[in-house]
C-alpha cells in the first residue's frame, strides 16, 4: 500500500483508496463534480454514475466523519 493520495500527497489508508481520509475523498469528489460540470459545460454529471463512483471508490456506506 504505497499510493499517494492524489488531493494532498499523504500515504493513502486503507479503506480509503486512494485517498487519505474521507475529507480528501469528498475534496476530490466535489473537483471531479464541479470540474466534469463546468469544462463540459453543456451536461450535468449523471447523479448515478456520481453514487456508482461513491460506492465503489471510496465510501463502505460507514457513517461520515467531520
Ligand atoms: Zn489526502
Amino acid at each position: 500500500m504505497s499510493k499517494k493520495c492524489p488531493v494532498c500527497g499523504k500515504a493513502e489508508k486503507e479503506g480509503r483508496e486512494p485517498f487519505c481520509s474521507k475529507r480528501c475523498a469528498d475534496v476530490d469528489l466535489g473537483h471531479w463534480f464541479k470540474g466534469n460540470y463546468s469544462i463540459s459545460g453543456h451536461e450535468e454529471p449523471d447523479e448515478d454514475e456520481v453514487v456508482e463512483a461513491i460506492k465503489s471508490g471510496n465510501f463502505k456506506g460507514d457513517l461520515p466523519q467531520s
